[in-house]
């Protein structure tokens, strides 16, 4: 394969790493090549060429990995908490260290801006920080007042889990999902998007090089109706998270069903936000146009629907009807023959497919409401219910409308804000079971068991 080229210097750590063909997995700390040999090709969308050859790992890789994350999880989670609160702090520090060269990796594979990517890196580290130092602070034993018994309930890690994981954002998403696992002393096996492989089998192998328990972090790479079908049908796992579309969540949460285990689903979104007339009007719209252009518009919470009071729309688009403000359609960039995109802002009718369905790229549709009702009436009317944001200066208003939205996650004069300890996640088509960044998402990863005696 031709070596990678970049628009960055690339640093001899990430040439090498890329250099090997193919790729390894990574399970119970070894690498993998994959039973049956075969490989597939991860591309560089900012110059559209090959960046790297990784292992397509099928059923019985998939059996191999969920067995060593089994063998893993007595002793993982047999460790006093502040030990393997040592673990996952050295963990953190060590992604931290090499945060330059995982956002390399994470900037070419997933045609990310590399400061961007660097700042998913940093997100995945603050991650486990959180929740491995919250995992040392809260209560896992409660003492029941039970008439003649004596009775409590306490918390242990569930077992092996599998996460299933989208090509937008993989470490950060890695750092959100996996987290709270460790830190409960649940062991992983992780599969990433086929498009977006690399920096998860660079942070498995980084946790065996500072001496990580082997097994504790499986990474099993190759096509979502392969591996990615396999693992969330594996008996032997005991919990699954899965973040990516709808239909493939479907997919995920029947086989999970059919084996009886809890399945969190983070989904895809259509989000609004809703612009009241008392906003600074060239600050809001700028705000709205930095979110929809963020990472293309590939964003899951973006704020696709642009729900404007009738006094200030003019200001934001030009008039009623359906009509293509900005055309978007692919974009030429000199000297790199990738995959770019134009923004496109849309208006007219809500009913438009644009404006329906998830596009997952900066394309935004823009609509006016005559009052507030009406307002959370358009807000409301999609199958998703992921995150929506309320603009305005008047305050009561802004939490009124912020109530009323169903979603996961509503925004007061901001979109796309995820500090942690404020649970994130969907409802609806947006997704089921959970939500992550939380104290709440720490709890899904521990079972409640109780123990009661009888006094007399
Ligand atoms: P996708 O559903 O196509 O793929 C996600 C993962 O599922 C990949 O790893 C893929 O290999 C795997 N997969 C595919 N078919 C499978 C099958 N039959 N069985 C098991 N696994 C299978 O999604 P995508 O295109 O990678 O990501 C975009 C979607 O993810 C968008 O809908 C976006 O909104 C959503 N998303 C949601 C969140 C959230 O937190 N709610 C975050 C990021 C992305």
């Amino acid at each position: 394969m031709k070596a990678p080229v970049s628009s960055f210097d690339m640093l001899p750590e990430v040439a090498q790493f890329l250099s090997a063909s193919p790729i390894a997995a990574v399970v119970g700390g070894q690498d993998v090549p994959g039973l049956d040999g075969q490989t597939f090709t991860t591309l560089d969308p900012g110059t559209g060429l090959p960046l790297a050859q990784v292992v397509a790992m099928q059923a019985a890789d998939v059996d191999l990995a969920v067995r060593a994350a089994a063998r893993a999880f007595p002793a993982w989670s047999g460790l006093p908490a502040n030990e393997r609160a040592v673990w996952l702090h050295r963990l953190a520090d060590e992604i931290e260290r090499r945060k330059p060269v995982i956002a390399q990796i994470e900037a070419l594979d997933a045609g990310k801006i590399l400061a961007q990517a660097a700042a998913d890196v940093q997100v995945c580290v603050d991650t486990l920080r959180y929740f491995n130092t919250m995992a040392l602070h809260l209560q896992r034993r409660s003492t029941l007042a039970v008439q003649g018994h004596e009775a409590w309930t306490f918390r242990r890690a569930w077992g092996p889990c599998g996460f299933i994981f989208p090509w937008n954002f993989p470490f950060l998403l890695i750092g959100w999902g996996v987290s709270p696992a460790l830190a409960a002393g649940n062991t992983v096996v992780i599969k990433p998007a086929e498009d977006t492989p690399l920096s998860a089998i660079y942070l498995a192998r980084l946790a065996r090089e500072i001496g990580f328990p082997d097994g504790v972090i499986n990474i099993v790479t190759g096509m979502g109706d392969r591996a990615g079908a396999a693992l969330s049908a594996h008996p032997g796992l005991k919990r699954f998270s899965f973040t990516g579309s709808p239909e493939v969540g479907q997919l995920v949460g029947a086989a999970c069903g059919r084996n009886l285990i809890p399945c969190k689903l983070e989904l895809g979104g259509k989000g609004a936000a809703v612009v009241f007339d008392d906003v600074d009007v060239e600050d809001t719209a700028r705000k709205l146009a930095v979110a929809i252009t963020t990472h293309s518009g590939q964003v899951c919470c973006d704020a696709t629907r642009w729900l404007v009071h009738e006094k200030i729309y003019d200001r934001f688009g030009q008039s009623e009807g359906a009509e293509m403000l900005l055309p978007g359609g692919r974009a030429s960039v000199p000297g790199y023959d990738g995959f770019y995109v134009r923004p496109t802002l849309m208006a007219g009718d809500l009913k438009n497919v644009a404006a329906r369905e998830e596009v997952f790229g900066p394309v935004a549709f823009l609509a006016p409401f005559r009052d507030e009702r009406q307002a959370v009436e358009m807000a409301n009317d999609t199958d998703y219910g992921l995150a929506n944001s309320v603009w305005s200066s008047d305050l009561g208003r802004a939490s009124r409308v912020a109530e009323a939205m169903v979603a996961g996650n509503s925004w007061i004069n901001a979109h796309n804000l995820f500090p942690h300890g404020v649970p994130y996640g969907g409802v609806n088509r947006s997704g089921t079971g959970g939500g992550v960044n939380s104290p709440e998402t720490l709890y899904d990863y521990w079972r409640s068991q109780s123990v009661v005696r009888p006094l007399a």
